[in-house]
């Protein structure tokens, strides 16, 4: 975890220090809490500065508070090249967002065939009725995505590694191309966070961030965000003014209180996903393990290269059997719970079906699929609770 902030801090001191500054705590430890939506203004003068200049500070709530604004500087300290941030109620309503900030009638956009569903969705829905035509791309392309930009195309959608199969785009490759076609770029760098991979020094224009995972990292809230660089950002801000969502103060703050322990959990995390993948590689029901961070996965240089460490989330694709025998493994596990999303202190557990979700590189395989998300737990508890578990797969299979 490299990088420094503004003041040469490294980049766990500057994680302690984000979204401190002494106008938005008075020198308390934490940024207040503030439940706002008027501020009263004292006098004439004092109220006709203030529409005058509407961001020289408090104007009504939606156009943010000091709790806002910590966690908006927070997240913008966590990227490098980042320019501004801001909040929306949950990583959809980021994405949401990021589109509408970059997208019109007529235009055609580039989305990676491994995005999360409900990107799919949005561009299958909203977007699609707005008159912006998505198309799908492999994720594999790398430079070769020059090959599918038509004259109105405004966007290439990145998302590494994609989400269920973890397959490693070549970002870098990609966003030079975008951006000699002054081609604007957006990634969903939830997996991975800043901290792990500094999407806007990859070369994105956009980085949206789920914050409901590793942020807040305990699983009781949902928040989203969106970073720009200096050119995007004013048109960020004003969509985001625009389409006047905003994220409630309680859950800020949890995202800020997350954000002082994030280095720490990023690390415990990734380092269990590395020693459970490495042993789930072993087992005879599993006959792939996808994780970039096992030298054995096909994204594992690109990897290498890019991330400066593994997330908690991977998959595996079982070697047999079908769905009717994943009860045996799922129904009985002690420390997995089943449920989506990941980045939270326990452990999850999905069974997954990436056929269902892809349109230009089709999935093949049939045997069931797992998505894992390792924890704070001990790391051999975890992999005794899934060895057994694949056991009890293998013998209801008859593997
Ligand atoms: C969970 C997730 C989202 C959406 O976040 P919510 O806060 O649940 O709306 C977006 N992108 C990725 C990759 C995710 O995993």
């Amino acid at each position: 975890m490299s990088g420094t902030d503004e003041a040469g801090f490294a980049r766990d001191t500057a994680l302690i220090r984000s979204g401190r500054a002494s106008q938005f705590t008075q020198g308390i430890v934490n940024p207040p809490v503030y439940h706002a939506s008027t501020c009263v203004f004292h006098t004439l003068e004092e109220f006709d500065a203030r529409l005058k200049n509407p961001d020289s500070g408090l104007y009504y709530g939606r156009r943010g508070s000091p709790t806002i604004w910590a966690l908006e500087d927070a997240m913008t300290a966590m990227e490098p090249g980042a320019a501004g941030t801001k909040l929306f109620p949950s990583g959809v309503a980021a994405l949401a967002a990021a589109f509408l900030t970059v997208c019109k009638s007529g235009d055609h956009i580039l989305i990676a065939d491994t995005v999360y569903e409900p990107t799919r969705a949005l561009a299958g829905g909203i977007l699609k009725r707005m008159g912006v035509k998505a198309e799908f791309y492999d994720p594999l392309i790398g430079a070769d995505i020059e090959t599918f930009i038509r004259e109105n195309t405004s966007a290439i959608f990145l998302e590494s590694p994609g989400s269920l199969t973890f397959e490693v785009q070549d970002v870098p490759a990609i966003c030079d191309v975008a951006r000699a076609r002054n081609i604007t770029t957006i990634i969903d760098n939830t997996w991975a966070t800043p901290l792990l991979f500094p999407a806007l020094e990859r070369g994105a224009d956009i980085s949206v961030q789920s914050l409901t995972k590793f942020i807040i990292g305990h699983s009781d809230a949902l928040l989203g965000s969106v970073t720009a660089n200096p050119a995007l950002w004013p048109r960020l801000k004003q969509t985001a003014l625009q389409l006047g969502q905003t994220a409630g103060p309680d859950d800020i703050f949890l995202a800020l209180r997350g954000i002082r322990t994030l280095s720490l959990r990023m690390k415990r995390h990734g380092d269990t996903a590395l020693k459970i993948a490495a042993a789930l590689a072993g087992h005879r029901a599993v006959a792939r393990v996808l994780c970039p961070g096992l030298p054995a996965d096909p994204g594992h240089d690109l990897w290498l290269r890019d991330f400066s460490g593994c997330s908690s989330l991977f998959a595996i694709e079982l070697s047999g059997g079908g769905r009717q025998n994943l009860a045996a493994m799922v129904d009985h596990l002690d420390l997995f719970g089943m449920g989506f999303s990941f980045g939270g202190f326990e452990s999850l557990i999905l069974p997954i079906t990436p056929a269902a979700v892809r349109t230009a590189t089709p999935w093949t395989g049939t045997a069931p699929v797992l998505r894992i998300h390792c924890g704070l737990e001990d790391a051999d508890d975890l992999i005794a609770d899934l060895m057994a578990g694949l056991d009890r797969f293998a013998q209801a299979a008859a593997l």
